[in-house]
C-alpha cells in the first residue's frame, strides 16, 4: 500500500514526489511510457531559476528524476491504464502492467498536451524553430522573422510576446475573422511589427538544420504559396490529458476541476500542472503546483490518520 501514486512525471509529479518522499509518505510514480512531459520536446531553457546559463528540457526532467529516486520515489514507466473515480473512495485500487496497486491519495499530474499542426517537418524541427511556447523562447528569436499560426487569444498573446524580440510577425489563421477576444485582437492590429494573412494554412515547414521556410495553401482560393521564414509559433490550443480519469469533474475546456485547494471533486484525489491550469503552463507553475499538492496530500493523510 502506497501512501500516495502520482500519475504524470512532469515537473508537477516530480516536485509533488520530491516533497511527499522527503515527508517518508510511501510514493510511487507512474510516469506513462514517455516519462517528463513537455519539457523532453524542448531544448534550452532559460526561465527556470537556479541555471544561470539555462538548461537542456531533457537534462533538467532527468535531474528532478534523480531528485526523487535520491529519495526513495518509485517508478513504474508504464502508462496509467485508467479509472472511473465515480464511486471510488480512499484507499484506491488499479491494475497496471498486470499488477495490483493500491494507494491511500492519488495525484493526478498528467500535464497538458499542445496541439501540434501535424503537418511535414514540424516535429523534427520543434526548438529548431517550431514552437509553442514565447514566454520560454522568444529571446532567441531576436531581430527574426515569425509566423504565428492561430486565431485566438493565445494566438494574439504569443504573437505580441514575439514583438518585443522579433522583426515582424505574421499570423496565419485558417478562418476569416479572428476567435480571440476584441481586446486581445485590438492590442495584435495596433502592433506595427504584426500583419495578419487570413484563410491560409501551413502545409510543410521546411528548412536544413532549423526552420528556413514554409509552404502554404489558401484555402479559398487553393493558390499555393511559399514564405521565408526564421521560426514557426504554433498557439491552436492545448488537450489537457484527462481521458483516463472518468468521475473526476473537469471545466468547460476540459481542465481538472479544483475544489478547495489542489483537492479534486473526489476526497482522497488531488491535481497539480497544466492538466489544471490553462493559463500559466511554465514549468516552474506545475512545479510549484506539484509543490502545494503534496503538502495539500501530507495534510489531508495526517487529518484522515
Ligand atoms: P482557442 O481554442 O481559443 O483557439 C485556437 C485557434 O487555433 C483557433 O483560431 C482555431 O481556428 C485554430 N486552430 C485549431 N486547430 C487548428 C489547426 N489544426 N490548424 C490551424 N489552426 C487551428 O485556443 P487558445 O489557446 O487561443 O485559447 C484557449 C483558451 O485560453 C481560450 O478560452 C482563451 O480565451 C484563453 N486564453 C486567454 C488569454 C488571455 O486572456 N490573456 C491568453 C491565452 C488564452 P478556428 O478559429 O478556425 O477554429
Amino acid at each position: 500500500m502506497y501512501d500516495v501514486i502520482i500519475i504524470g512525471s512532469g515537473p508537477a509529479g516530480l516536485t509533488a514526489a520530491i516533497y511527499t518522499a522527503r515527508a517518508n509518505l510511501k510514493t510511487l510514480i507512474i510516469s506513462g511510457a514517455k516519462w517528463g512531459g513537455q519539457l523532453m520536446l524542448t531544448t534550452l531553457v532559460e526561465n527556470f531559476p537556479g541555471y544561470p546559463e539555462g538548461i537542456q528540457g531533457p537534462e533538467l526532467m532527468a535531474n528532478m528524476r534523480k531528485q526523487a529516486e535520491h529519495h526513495g520515489v518509485e517508478f513504474v514507466d508504464d502508462d496509467f491504464p485508467g479509472m472511473d473515480f465515480s464511486n471510488a473512495v480512499s484507499p484506491f485500487k488499479f491494475t497496471a502492467a498486470d499488477k495490483i496497486y493500491e494507494s491511500k491519495a492519488i495525484l493526478i499530474a498528467t500535464g497538458a498536451d499542445t496541439k501540434w499542426l501535424g503537418v511535414p517537418g514540424e516535429m523534427e524541427r520543434i526548438g529548431r524553430g517550431v514552437s509553442s511556447c514565447a514566454p520560454c523562447d522568444a529571446p532567441f528569436f531576436q531581430n527574426k522573422n515569425i509566423i504565428v499560426v492561430g486565431g485566438g487569444d493565445s494566438a494574439m498573446e504569443e504573437a505580441c510576446v514575439l514583438s518585443h524580440f522579433a522583426s515582424h510577425i505574421t499570423i496565419v489563421y485558417r478562418g476569416e475573422g479572428l476567435r480571440a477576444s476584441q481586446i486581445m485582437q485590438e492590442k495584435a492590429k495596433k502592433d506595427s511589427k504584426i500583419s495578419f494573412v487570413f484563410n491560409t494554412e501551413i502545409t510543410e515547414i521546411l528548412g536544413n538544420d532549423h526552420v528556413e521556410k514554409v509552404k502554404l495553401i489558401n484555402n479559398k482560393t487553393k493558390e499555393i504559396s511559399e514564405m521565408q521564414i526564421d521560426g514557426v509559433f504554433v498557439a491552436i490550443g492545448h488537450i489537457p490529458n484527462t481521458k483516463v480519469f472518468q468521475g473526476i469533474k473537469t471545466n468547460e475546456k476540459g481542465y481538472v476541476l479544483q475544489e478547495g485547494g489542489t483537492h479534486t471533486n473526489i476526497d482522497g484525489v488531488f491535481v497539480a500542472g497544466d492538466v489544471q491550469d490553462d493559463r500559466y503552463r511554465q514549468a516552474i507553475t506545475a512545479a510549484g503546483f506539484g509543490c502545494m499538492a503534496a503538502l495539500d496530500i501530507e495534510r489531508w493523510l495526517s487529518e484522515k490518520e
